[in-house]
Parts: C-alpha cells; sequence; structure tokens
C-alpha cells in the first residue's frame, strides 16, 4: 500500500501493530489522518477482515466523514462491516446484541437529557422532602457519577454530605425506575456495555472476537467508563490505536480525564508513543498564535509544532459596538471576502462559545442571503412536533415506556384527565407495572369509573394494534399510518396561530418519517425499534448532511468544531465572561477555556478573525463588554486591532466595498 502521502513518523504510526500504540500530538498534525489510512493499511496490506476492525471518533459526522473516507482509499466493497461509530453509537450496538442478559427487552428506549429530567421530577412528585427546582442538580450529578463508572451503590456509600446523599439515594431510584421503562439514558449507552461485560464473560468474549483491532480518535476527551469499555474490549492482547493531543480536552464538564492518555503509559507497559510536529492545517502566523496561547497552561507531554504552508495574514481582532454590530460586520465581511477570493460558503465558520449567540448571526445572515447551517443549537429533537412524533413511534416500539406514554396520551386531546392519569399512574406504581400494562388492569376498577378505563384502553388498543402490524411487516409504513390515523396535522392546525407554522411544523413530522425511510433503506437497523434508537442519536446537522454536502457557511460552538477544519474561520463573542465563559472563572477552569481557544485557532487553514463586541444587552439592559484576557496573551507582532464600535463598522464597510467594486471590475476585465 502506497504511504507516500504520510509523514515519516506517521507511516511508522500506521505500520506499527505489535502493541498498543499512541498517537500524541498537537492539532493539524494529521493525526485524524493516520487513523483512516491505518484502517486501509490493516485491510490491505494486514489482511485483517473490515467486520474486525472498529474504529472510534467523537461525533457522528467525524465518523461518517471518516468511513467516506476509508471508502475512497480502498473502494466501498472491501470496506464493507468496517465499523467506525461514536462511543454511544458503539454502547448501542452492543447493547442490542446482548441487552437481554442485563434484564432489558427488545425494543428499548432511549432517554434524552430532557427525558432523564422528567423522570427525576417524577420521582420527586413521590417525595415530598425533596426540592424540584433541584432535578437538573441532580441529573447533573447522576450523569457524572455515570462517567466516572460509580454505581448507585457506589454513591451511597461514598456519599459525604447530606445532599449527594440525597442524589446518590435518587440516583438508585432513577436507574430502577429507567429499567421499569425498558429504557437507557444516554450515559448508559457506555455504562451499561462496561456492566455487561464485567458480568457476563461470554458476552465480553464475543466481542473481543470481533474486534480484532481498535482505534480511537480524540482520545483526550475518553471519561473513565469510555476507558473501562476500551481497557475490556482490548483484552490481553491491546491491538489499539489512540491519538489524542491533551491541548484538546475540553470535556471535563462531561467526565472527560485527559489523564487518562497517562493512564495508558500506566496500564500498558508495552504502549508505544508516537509524536508528530508537523502541522499541515495553518499558516504559520495562526500556528505561532495557537501555540503561544497554550504554553500558558502546565503540560504533562512536551510537544513542539511547525508548519511550512507559509507565514499568512495577520490575525485580525475587531472590536463591534454591539452584539448586533458584531453580527452584521461577520456577515458583510463573509459575503464580500467571498466575492473577492471567489471561494465557496462552505469555506467559512462562525465558532462562538454557546449555542445561543447563533441566532443574532443567523438573523444577518438570513437578510444578506447568505445560506448557512447551524450544527447543534436547539436540535431537530428539541421540537414539540419531532418530540411528540418520536414519543409515538417510542411506544410503539416499547410498551413500557411511561415517558413516551405520558407526553403523548393527551396529544391530541383524548380527553383523558390530570386525575385519571394520577390514579392510573399510582396503580402503576403500586403493582410494579408501566403505565401501558396498568391499562389493562383488573384493579384498575376500583379507582376509576368506566368511561376512563374504556378511554385508556381504546388508546391502549390502538397502539396494540400498530405495534402488532409494525412486528410483522413494514414498521415504517405503520409509523406513517399510524402519524395519520392520530389526527396530528389537524391537532397542529389548532395549537398553531397560523397555518404556514402548522404546515411548516408538519414537516418537520415528515421528514422524521422520511428519515426513517432513509435509515431502514441503508440497512440501519431492522425493527421500528431499532431505527428509532438510531434517530435519538443523531443531530439535525448530520441529517442535513447525511446525502449532500451543502455549500453553506457552518455556525457551530468551540467544542463541536473539534477535528474540523476551515479555510476563513470567524470567532466570534471573544470576551470575558463568554470566553472565558462567567463559571469557569468562578470555578476556576480558566486552563480548559484556553484549551478551548486553542482549538477554536487551530480550526483555521488560511485566515482568523476574532470579534468581540464593547456592549452586550444582558437582561434588558446595555453592559459594557470587557475583550477577553487570552486576546492578551497572543503574539502582538502578528495582530492587527480594528477597532472603535459602530462607527469605524461603517467605514470599514466603505473600504470593503470598494474593493468590492475593485474585484467586480476585476471579474469584468
Ligand atoms: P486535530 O487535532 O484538529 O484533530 P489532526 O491532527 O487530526 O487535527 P488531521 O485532521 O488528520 O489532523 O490533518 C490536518 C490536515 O492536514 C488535513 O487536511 C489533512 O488532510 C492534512 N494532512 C495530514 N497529514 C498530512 C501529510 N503527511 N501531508 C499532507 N497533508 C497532511
Ligand atoms: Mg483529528
Amino acid at each position: 500500500m502506497n504511504l507516500s502521502n504520510l509523514n515519516p513518523q506517521q507511516q511508522a504510526a500506521v505500520k506499527y501493530i505489535d502493541g498498543p500504540l499512541l498517537v500524541l500530538a498537537g492539532a493539524g498534525s494529521g493525526k485524524t489522518r493516520v487513523i483512516t489510512q491505518k484502517i486501509a493499511y490493516l485491510i490491505q496490506t494486514c489482511g485483517i477482515k473490515p467486520g474486525h476492525i472498529t474504529a472510534v471518533t467523537f461525533t457522528n459526522k467525524a465518523a461518517r466523514e471518516m468511513k467516506g473516507r476509508v471508502g475512497e482509499i480502498l473502494g466501498k466493497k472491501d470496506s464493507k462491516g468496517l465499523i467506525v461509530s461514536t462511543f454511544h453509537n458503539l454502547g448501542l450496538r452492543i447493547l442490542r446484541k446482548h441487552h437481554a442478559k442485563l434484564g432489558y427487552k427488545d425494543g428499548f428506549s432511549i432517554f434524552d437529557a430532557t427525558d432523564s429530567l422528567s423522570l427525576i421530577k417524577g420521582l420527586y412528585a413521590h417525595d415530598s422532602s425533596s426540592n424540584v427546582d433541584d432535578a437538573e442538580s441532580a441529573r447533573w450529578k447522576i450523569s457524572a457519577w455515570k462517567n466516572d463508572f460509580i454505581a448507585p451503590q457506589q454513591a451511597i456509600a461514598t456519599a459525604d454530605n447530606d445532599n449527594d446523599m440525597r442524589f446518590a439515594m435518587l440516583y438508585e431510584r432513577y436507574q430502577r425506575q429507567l429499567k421499569a421503562y425498558n429504557a437507557f439514558d444516554f450515559d448508559d449507552l457506555i455504562l451499561q456495555p462496561v456492566v455487561l461485560f464485567e458480568q457476563h464473560q461470554d458476552a465480553l468474549q464475543y466481542w473481543q472476537n470481533r474486534m480484532h483491532y481498535l482505534l480511537v480518535d480524540e482520545y483526550q476527551d475518553t471519561n473513565a467508563s469510555q476507558y473501562q469499555l476500551v481497557k475490556l474490549l482490548l483484552g490481553v492482547n491491546a491491538r489499539l490505536t489512540a491519538v489524542g493531543d491533551d491541548d484538546q480536552s475540553v470535556y471535563s464538564w462531561r467526565g472527560a480525564r485527559p489523564e487518562n492518555l497517562a493512564l495508558l503509559q500506566e496500564d500498558y507497559g508495552n504502549l508505544k508513543l508516537i509524536k508528530l510536529e508537523q502541522n499541515y492545517r495553518s499558516a504559520g502566523r495562526i500556528l505561532k498564535c495557537a501555540n503561544q496561547l497554550i504554553k500558558n497552561n502546565p503540560h504533562t507531554f512536551e510537544k513542539q509544532l511547525w508548519s511550512d504552508l507559509g507565514y499568512g495574514d495577520p490575525i485580525r481582532i475587531i472590536e463591534c459596538g454591539s452584539a448586533d454590530g458584531e453580527a452584521e460586520r461577520v456577515s458583510v465581511e463573509i459575503s464580500t471576502h467571498k466575492f473577492q477570493k471567489r471561494s465557496k460558503f462552505s469555506d467559512y465558520v462562525i465558532l462562538y462559545r454557546g449555542n445561543f449567540q447563533s441566532r443574532v448571526f443567523e438573523k444577518y445572515l438570513r437578510e444578506l442571503q447568505i445560506p448557512y447551517v447551524v450544527s447543534g443549537g436547539v436540535s431537530f429533537f428539541e421540537r414539540t412536533e419531532v418530540k411528540d412524533v418520536m414519543a409515538y413511534l417510542r411506544l410503539l416500539s416499547n410498551q413500557d415506556d411511561d415517558t413516551a406514554f405520558l407526553r403523548i396520551i393527551n396529544t391530541p386531546r383524548r380527553e383523558i384527565g390530570a386525575s385519571t392519569l394520577e390514579k392510573l399512574g399510582e396503580y402503576a406504581t403500586h403493582r410494579g407495572i408501566s403505565l401501558f400494562a396498568a391499562c389493562y388492569e383488573f384493579g384498575l376498577q376500583e379507582r376509576l369509573n368506566e368511561r376512563a378505563i374504556n378511554k385508556l384502553q381504546g388508546f391502549a388498543d390502538w397502539i396494540n394494534r400498530l405495534a402488532d402490524q409494525a412486528n410483522g411487516t413494514d414498521g415504517v409504513a405503520v409509523a406513517r399510518s399510524m402519524v395519520l390515523e392520530l389526527g396530528y396535522e389537524d391537532w397542529l392546525k389548532d395549537q398553531s396561530s397560523d397555518l404556514a407554522i402548522a404546515e411548516r411544523r408538519m414537516e418537520n413530522v415528515n421528514e422524521v418519517l422520511d428519515w426513517l425511510t432513509r435509515l431502514a433503506k441503508n440497512g440501519k437497523g431492522e425493527s421500528l425499534s431499532e431505527l428509532v434508537a438510531h434517530m435519538t442519536l443523531m443531530d439535525i446537522l448530520e441529517r442535513n448532511n447525511e446525502e449532500q454536502q451543502t455549500d453553506a457557511v457552518y455556525l457551530m460552538t468551540f467544542h463541536a468544531a473539534k477535528g474540523l477544519e476551515f479555510p476563513y474561520v470567524y470567532m466570534v463573542g471573544v470576551e470575558e465572561e463568554i470566553l472565558p465563559h462567567r463559571t469557569s472563572v468562578m470555578e476556576d477552569s480558566l486552563e480548559e477555556e484556553r484549551r478551548l481557544t486553542y482549538v477554536g485557532i487551530t480550526r483555521a487553514q488560511k485566515e482568523l478573525t476574532m470579534t468581540h463586541a464593547a456592549k452586550r444587552r444582558r437582561y434588558g439592559e446595555d453592559v459594557d463588554c470587557e475583550p477577553s484576557r487570552f486576546l492578551s496573551e497572543l503574539p502582538e507582532d502578528d495582530i492587527v486591532w480594528e477597532g472603535g464600535g459602530r462607527k469605524l463598522d461603517e467605514e470599514t464597510n466603505k473600504i470593503r466595498g470598494r474593493a468590492h467594486l475593485d474585484s467586480l471590475k476585476d471579474m469584468l476585465a
């Protein structure tokens, strides 16, 4: 196999297969390329079957890109069976195969954060001593325990204050409740496979036999549970290639442990370490900025990084008057810049700290008719209508999913009142069965009148009939007729202030169904429940990019940008309180914010612009904002400051306008 498109260190990393390998290197040094090439090498040169290779990446988007690239090298046919997925998807795969061993039934549901929260609130309702307001803190705490691979009993045993004890007890009930619902939450997708492997040697054997080689990208962001999962899957042979960069660890709030890089060295005495030092992504100046900034963090591993791509243009830091001024400035610049450089919209990315920052940019981009894609943010799945259909689909595949049941039992209205549901709930809890099952119980007659029972059973009969059909034949077709039969479109029309809104919402519903059809066609699952589980793990951007790549400006958070690269990068809102984020300053996690800034800077290939606003509206008031402290850590000689708020904005716009005209003349000449 031809490895000439790799440097000697990269080649060494690809060819080394005698033991566990860690590739540790800074941004843009070709770590991900090593993984991609190594997959091809393992198949083509080492003769390992694609089905025996698993690569784990951080996002679905990254997974898809990697699969695409491997496909290009090998041809689609030759990579058949290869698993490239996120940790969560891998966990889902494992649970799908072996959930029965954990006492779960077929058709289990997956709970997202909102579902988990409402489950916790439900538990609170039965417990008068607890305060409903801290349900969200409880959810975070439980999630943190799961990420740290701490079981409920352990949490209870080690709690050293009242609050932790309360949450630990709640954790235990939460976990029992999830199981009663036949549901896993997001964190379970990693945690439960580990539990499975610890308890069931045969299941572990199955997966170890299947995985002859494991590759993990963005290794610095694995949490304790993920580390355990990797370790178990590897077994004694430890055929692993992990690549990572401790300076890009930005998920400590989700339990990521950059120490896991060092832990590998302890756990595997024969670990080979390879460092890469050439950056192939960014102009010299951009790289210099990144290097200088990150020097301010302490380091376990020393790294160097150089680039011979030319020094490039100065980094621009622009002060804008307000949030609107900032969004307008960036949008106008992108429009003229694109025109001058004859570039594509997709060459540009706008990066920000929090999803809430995207809205004002969307406004101006839309005004200038610049196509854009917002990654993450208010996910498709957070829309009411999408949550509704998903709940119907979930109930269709898992009747014990009480959260789904409660969401839709009265959507559209079926005249089943709150008190009926309360009594049903009490009865179900008393009997230790799901709400759905309780609808058919004889004992219910003592608590509810006949009319109420008829309504409940009417609904349950309908779901049962559809579920039977879905089992028998084409699940997706049944899902479609379910949406028709339940009269959801009319319900939307009733609920929306005008028809156009109702239609748009119905389009989202149809989009869910179309997507389901596509997934089925692409073999992403055999039963409806498998398809539904798969969908829960994806988000809107990925959905859009599934088939065709659109030419649009990308908007995303620094977190979401990890691993990606763009010719022209705009980092916006580079201010105190935003980057570094206010809570990080309070919690003393500045180092992580600096790493986040490092991730942002190193996304840029050719040009980097950072903006900040002099004033921003907070709680209805204009407050003064200060430029981020990180800006003062950049090399002064490589930066031009453009400032002065709105007034200068107009001036530069004029200059830009002239440049725009010039290039127009150019083009016509
Ligand atoms: P990050 O830390 O941001 O994830 P990375 O180390 O994974 O970055 P890659 O994304 O693999 O880096 O590579 C960065 C860019 O450099 C890509 O465009 C890639 O195609 C290119 N590249 C990698 N290795 C080489 C090489 N040996 N020769 C030329 N280009 C390369
Ligand atoms: Mg990478």
